[in-house]
């Protein structure tokens, strides 16, 4: 079957939605300490795609600059001023992507480690009840470093 032109989702109350075109560029499981507190959970599952992909439609879009406490750089959170419901992230490290959530895609079951990269990152701060594929490649930081 042919990829679809693009792909759809948003967050909670269906405030903001997305279209993201085209197949993303990776995706990454990041198990940063950041990452466990936005997202209040074990790790962020970020689906990267280049930032002119991905259309954000809607009328109660809030960002929040956080400026890391690691590099000094900063990295604008994107959510949901209504349900607070997370949308990704720019980050001045990587210029021109942006990440969506795995979990606000409306079907995301396309997304597997046998179709696009996947890769484990910061799993120095990895909690150790939150399982771990052996499909998917790891690094004690980022994968650039
Ligand atoms: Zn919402
Ligand atoms: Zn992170």
């Amino acid at each position: 079957m042919a990829a679809p032109g693009f792909r759809e989702g948003g967050c909670v109350c269906g405030g903001l939605r997305f279209k993201a075109w085209g197949e993303p560029l990776r995706v990454t499981i990041c198990h940063c300490l950041w990452c466990q507190r936005r997202t209040g959970t074990a790790f962020g599952t970020e689906v990267v795609y280049p930032e002119e992909r991905v259309e954000l439609l809607g009328e109660t879009l809030v960002r929040y600059r956080h400026m890391s406490d690691e590099s000094g750089r900063w990295l604008d959170v994107e959510f949901c001023g209504r349900c607070g419901g997370n949308l990704g992230f720019r980050l001045e490290a990587a210029p021109g992507i942006r990440t969506l959530p795995a979990g606000t895609f409306d079907d995301a079951t396309w997304l597997s480690p046998a179709g696009q990269t996947f890769r484990q990152v910061f799993v120095r701060s990895r909690r150790d009840w939150a399982d771990a594929s052996p499909l998917v490649e790891m690094h004690e930081r980022h994968f650039r470093n």
